[in-house]
This record gives C-alpha cells, structure tokens and sequence, in this order.
C-alpha cells in the first residue's frame, strides 16, 4: 500500500532548460559525508590470493601443511604431581621450503618460576583484592614448574643441538630438512604438575582434602610441533597464556602409566581395554555401545568411591592410538565415576562419554553425556559429521579447555547435592563450547596463537545454535515456556561491550594477548555477528550453505580468516567486506536512529524549493514544462491543499500525463498515495546494518521493510527516504526485533516513546489554525 523512492533530486531531471546541481538545501552535503570506506573491498586488508590459498576461500591446488607423529611413554608420578615422558617426534616437511631447524612448542614453561609471563601485565593498585587473590600475588613464591629437558636427540642417539627461548625451543638439524622429507627426534623431559585450581592453568590437579586424592586433567604436558606453513613461516610467537595453540596434525601412539586404580581416558582409542578394565566394566561397555538413548555406567559411583580409599603401589599402563589429531590430552584419577553411550554418525557409531568426581554429582551423570551427544549431532548437522571415534567430557573445577576427543568442563553442584540454575545451565553451555570444539579449532584447525576469535567465535556462535536445540530437544531441562538461557550469541547481550568505553575495545581482528577484555572480543562479539549474519543479513539458507563449505573445505586444514570471509562470500554471492570491515575489523557499533520527519502533500504549484531555485537564477515559472511538485507542510500549509490530496485529483499534469501514456488497465491498477514523508535516518555508530524499520498507519496497518546495508554505501552516517502511503503514518520503529545490537534505541522511534516529537508539535500547530 506504500511505495518507497529514495530522497530528492531525482524528480527534478524533468526539464531542459537547467541541469541541476544537487545542492539542494536538506541535502546538506558536507565534507566527507561521500564515504565510500565503509563499503569498500578489503583487498588492503586481505592477503593477496596464490596457488596455496585461493580467492575463492578454498585451499589452493599448492596447499600443503606439515604432519607430526608422536610415539609417547608417559608416567604419572601421583605422589609428587610430577609426569615423566619422553617422545619421537617423527616430522614430515610436505612445504617446498629446506627447513634449517624445525621449532618446538614448550607451553609449560609459561610456569616457571622466572617466567616473564608473571611480569607481562603492567597494573596500579586496584581498589581491592580477593583475599586469595591477594596472597597469590603478594605472600607466595612462584610455582616451580615448566620443563626440565633431560635430552633432545636424532634417532642415532647423538645429541642435537637446541635452543631454549621462553615457551619455544628451536632443535637445529644435521643438514637442512628438504622438502618431501622427514626427520625423527627424540625428546626426554619431566615436569611439576600445577594444581589447576589455583593459578588458573589450563592443565593440572584438583587435590581434594577430604580423601586424599587428586584428579588430574592433563595437556600441554610434552614438547609440541609448532606449525610451519605458507603464512607465517613457523608460528613461534610465544605461549604467553591468552593467545591459545597453533598445532600441525599427526598420529599418536601414546602409553601412559598410572596407579593401577586409576581410572583414564584420553584422545584417541584405547588399544588395551582387556588388561586395564575389570571384566565387569567389559561388559558394561559392550553395553554401552549399543545404548543410543541413555548413558551406560561403566565405573558407578560406590565404585569409584571405594577406589578413592584404595592408593595401589602398582601401576598399570594405557595405550592409545589416535590418528590425523593435533594435539592429545587425558584424565586420570582413581577418583572417576565413566558413563558413555553411543551416537549414531551416518553409518558409524561414536561413543559419548563423561567422566567425573563424585563432587560432580547428581548434575554430572543427569546432564554431561547427554549434552556430549547432543553436541556432537548438533554440531555435524552444521558441518560434517563428527570423524573422531569418541567424545569425553571430564568434569574438572573451574575448567573450560578443550583438546581433540577430550575436553575438561566445570560445573559443581553445592557440598549437600543441590545446585543452582546457572550452575546447571553453566555446565551444560560449557560441555557444549568445549565438545564443540573438537569441530573448531581442533578439526577445522585455525592458528589460535594468531586468532583467537577463529576458534571461540565459530564455536561459541555453534554453541548458541547448539543450546536452543537443546532446550527445544530437553524442554524438561528447562523452565516453562522459556528457551534456553544463551549466555552469548542474542544481538543484545553484545550491547553492553559494543557500547563501552571506545579506548578498552580492540577490533575482533585482534591477537588475543592484545584485547582488553578476551571474552566479548573473542567470544561473544564474534558469535553474535555470525548469528546476525545467520539471521538478518545473509538469511539462515544462504547462511547455512556457506558456513558449512567453510567447514568442508578446511576440515583437517589450516584455515586463516580470510579464507573464512572469503569462502562465505564465495559460497553465497553475498558481498560481505563491509560486513567483515565493520564487525571484525573496527570497533564500530549500531545505532541508527530516525532523526527527523517532514511532511508533504502534492501539487502544481512550484514548491518552496522550486521557488528559490528560479530566484537565484532570474528565471519565473514560464520557463518551466509542467511538472509534480511535494510542497512540505508546514504552519503556513493551506489546509486545503490537504483535504485535496489525492494526487490524481490535485495534480493536473500527473492526471495528464497518466491519461496521455497509460491504459484505463494500467490507471486503474496505480496506487494513489494521499500522503507523503520524508524520512531521514541516521548512523551515530557508524557500523552500516540493514535498516530494518516498521511503519504504523491510522488505519491499524502495519509494515514492515528492510533496506538493504548498501543503502549506506554513499553516506554512512545519514540517509533519506520518500515514503509514500494512502494512510496518515503514525508511527516508525527501527529494529522492533532488536535483531542488529542497536546499543542505544531511544532514537528508534518515531513519535518518541517519552517525549513529544517536534513534528507532533507541528501538527498541533496546524490544527489550531
Ligand atoms: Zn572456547
């Protein structure tokens, strides 16, 4: 019932006699207003594309990457907290480059006594301390951890020569690795286990007082390959402990000897399952195995509490295997209780399992392998079906860190049994963030060093898919009526952060030891621009389409951001620079608002406009051909005119000119607009979205128009729409859904909730007349 034509000037190409410069007065055209940057193609930013990385977002037809095998014996000093290992690392170099030295990651040396991790963050004395806090930074000595090499040698047994620099070590070769070739060493190390639960690692123990018992949570805990490759060369940027790991793929072997009444798990398949589990837990795994619909016990909990008194002077040995991984980690304690059920994955089955202390429980043996399964479909339905054979969920305090196949998750109800809300909706969410991110980073392998966001980004915007299933899926697992409490994800929940303080805030195109504040920078920033892009600017078919070619064509892959942005325009034929400029390399944020709204009615008679253009050029209205005039209504408006306005009847020469070029079919089916409006919209934040706006009309209807973000692409920060209606409009709101994070909405409508709009002032003013 509306039509819409953009601002200005283009009715007024009509006339032979003069050409108009558009200089109208409303079109204020200011210095820089022409700003094209917000819409410009990102080839400045973006790497320039080659025969490794196309421009298309898909590897190249030279695409390579380096493997890393590992053959491991691990032992587990539980007495001391110490872990003895010692590894061949084989390394195949598919680069085309002769490598002169290869570069080792040495993570724990983040946790040395003189680590400069400790010195790294400048700080002035805070308004207060936890007390614990408190003690840690003022009262005690640094924990003695990091590695303590005992030897790093070629498989010969002679030495080779290696560098220790922080948390790298680079191992220099005997004659420079060409390429196609490969070179195997050995490295033999020890370490002191930190207790994760107190400074925050991402591996290590939880002692628990009562019983005597650690459970321990274990990764990063041998020399790792650092990734070579066509970007960055070798990625040895230092482990300063935001920015994650950036690790190549290989196949591992690893045996790992424990107390022979603990029980573990860990990446991979256990190759041994006869010697280490009892004949009972056999069977129940059999059981298991074939359980689609509910977790089976494999350890209970009086079993596991009856281990717990056990401490066995005897060890016993679990051998895994686990192929085309990047990284390994396990759980062991004596203190596990291990339920598992099978998922069915196309064809294959894949197990889901949890393990956990008692402390963990009832929530952990209600929710845990439930939401591993859920996870794991939810998760492949968007991507590829799930490749590993397994998925563990180890529950461990205050822990969220992934690894392939296993992942560490808090989560603990209260002493007596009870627990929150949040505590139960906060493990659920974890377990499903850290399960699903065995499908980014650890499958779909982005370097986290460089880019936190490729990672926590894709998964954490996964995960809030991924939890609205769920509360679809488990509506018993939720409040009535309600949906799943998201903590991220909902274009709201991002405006807090978005709308803060300009000079704490980094572009999400930002390494992650640089950000301010890493989790709505890397988290929930990201996440919430996929799913506006999901939602309300690529639509969730086109969406849908090319985040998944994203994941196809970088599984087992190392993918850079650009290969992402460019794979989602590739994919979709969506152009999408601006979007990534202004979400993911600025600080941008939303705000539109509807700054100001004339109205006006048809005529014949030059309008005021017309009037100062032929005065300012001496020119009268004889020199002009007949033309459609929009008088703005203002105090001095004759009433008249109004009562007359439809156009077909005020306007002679539309009437002509429709009763000249156009059938009776033709006139009959032309919409008479009665009322006019020119609406200007403005863009305070400066980030350009769809202009999503909802007319109200006197007659009660309602409508509703998206303009497209280009609309934008000429001035950023202001624009005019004609809108056109047989009805009085009564009411304008941007974003009535609060789908784009608009971090401020008391300029989104027209009339202003609170207070009286100038134009309602005027009309006031016209009807006294
Ligand atoms: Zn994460």
């Amino acid at each position: 019932m509306i039509r819409i034509k953009y601002a200005f000037a283009s009715i007024l190409f009509l006339f032979a006699a003069v050409s108009f410069a558009q200089e109208q007065e409303g079109n204020e055209k200011e210095p820089g207003h022409y700003n094209q940057s917000k819409f410009k193609q990102l080839y400045e930013e973006f790497a320039t594309p080659n025969t490794y990385r196309s421009a298309s977002g898909a590897p190249g037809p030279d695409y390579y990457q380096q493997q890393a095998d590992y053959k491991m014996d691990i032992r587990l000093d539980d007495k001391n907290a110490k872990i003895y290992g010692e590894e061949t690392i084989t390394y195949t170099n598919n680069s085309p480059d002769a490598l002169e030295y290869l570069w080792v990651q040495l993570d724990q040396n983040v946790r040395t006594k003189d680590s400069k991790a400790l010195l790294k963050n400048g700080s002035g004395v805070p308004i207060a301390d936890q007390p614990k806090t408190f003690v840690g930074k003022y009262m005690t000595a640094p924990f003695d951890g990091g590695f303590v090499i005992e030897h790093v040698k070629d498989d010969s047994g002679k030495a080779l020569p290696h560098t220790i620099n922080f948390t790298m070590m680079r191992v220099d070769l005997p004659a420079p690795l060409k390429s196609g070739e490969k070179f195997s060493f050995n490295v033999k190390w020890n370490y002191n286990i930190p207790d994760h639960t107190v400074n925050r690692a991402r591996s290590g123990y939880e002692y628990f007082a009562e019983d005597g018992n650690r459970a321990y949570v274990i990764a990063q805990f041998f020399p790792r390959m650092a990734v070579y490759n066509d970007v960055e060369g070798w990625q040895n940027h230092q482990f300063w402990g935001n920015g994650e790991f950036a690790l190549p793929f290989g196949d591992y072997e690893v045996n790992i000897t424990v107390p022979a009444d603990h029980i573990l798990d860990g990446t991979g398949v256990l190759q041994n399952r006869k010697e280490v589990y009892t004949k009972e837990m056999l069977r129940r795994y059999e059981q298991a195995k074939k359980s689609y619909d509910k977790p089976v016990m494999i350890v209970t909990q009086a079993e596991a509490e009856a281990a717990e008194k056990g401490f066995s002077d005897k060890t016993k040995t679990w051998k895994l295997k686990a192929e085309n991984v990047r990284d390994f980690g396990f759980a062991t304690s004596r203190k596990f209780i291990w339920d598992m059920q099978a998922v069915k994955m196309g064809n294959r089955d894949v197990m889901a399992v949890s393990m956990y202390p008692k402390e963990g429980n009832p929530l952990w043996e209600e929710y845990s392998t439930k939401a591993v399964a859920h996870t794991l479909r939810s998760y492949s339905s968007h991507t590829f079906d799930y490749p590993y054979p397994k998925a563990i969920s180890v529950h461990a305090k205050n822990q969220g860190m992934e690894y392939p196949m296993i992942c560490w998750n808090y989560g603990r109800p209260n002493a007596d049994g009870t627990y929150s809300d949040r505590t139960k909706y906060g493990m659920i969410s974890v377990i499903i963030h850290e399960v699903g991110h065995n499908f980014f980073p650890m499958i779909v392998n982005s370097d986290e060093r460089q880019w936190g966001w490729m990672d926590e980004g894709l998964d954490t915007f996964m995960q809030y898919i991924a939890e609205q299933e769920f509360g679809e899926l488990y509506p018993e697992a939720i409040a009535p009526n309600d949906k799943y409490p998201s903590r991220r994800g909902d274009p709201a929940k991002i405006v807090p952060y978005m709308s803060g303080d300009q000079s704490t805030i980094a572009p999400i195109m930002s390494n992650p030891e640089n950000v301010f504040q890493l989790g709505p920078n890397a988290y929930g920033k990201p996440a919430t621009a996929l799913n506006i892009l999901r939602e309300t600017v690529m639509g969730r078919e086109l969406f849908d389409h090319a985040f998944k070619t994203y994941a196809q064509r970088w599984k087992f892959k190392h993918p850079t951001p650009e290969d992402f942005f460019r794979t989602m325009e590739d994919a979709s034929a969506v152009d999408l620079d601006w979007y990534w400029r202004g979400w993911f390399y600025t600080t941008d944020y939303v705000d539109m608002g509807v700054k100001n709204i004339k109205k006006y009615y048809v005529s014949d008679r030059p309008n005021k406009k017309m009037q100062a253009y032929l005065s300012e050029r001496g020119m009268t209205e004889a020199d002009l051909r007949p033309l459609v005039y929009l008088e703005e209504m203002d105090e001095t408006s004759d009433e008249t005119e109004l009562k007359n306005g439809l156009p077909s009847e005020t306007s002679k020469t539309l009437k002509e000119y429709m009763m000249d070029n156009m059938t009776a079919a033709e006139r009959a089916a032309v919409k008479e607009p009665k009322y006019f409006y020119e609406i200007t919209y403005n863009s305070p934040g400066g980030l350009p979205m769809p202009l999503i706006v909802e007319y109200t009309y006197a007659d009660g209807t309602v409508e509703n128009i998206t303009y497209p973000p280009e609309i934008w692409r000429k001035n950023s920060s202001e624009v005019m729409i004609v809108v056109s209606s047989a009805s009085e409009l009564t009411g304008v709101e941007i974003d009535p859904k609060m789908e784009t994070a608009d971090i401020d909405t008391t300029n989104n409508s027209w009339p202003k909730k609170e207070q009286e709009s100038d134009f309602d002032k005027m009309k006031e003013g016209i009807k006294g007349e």
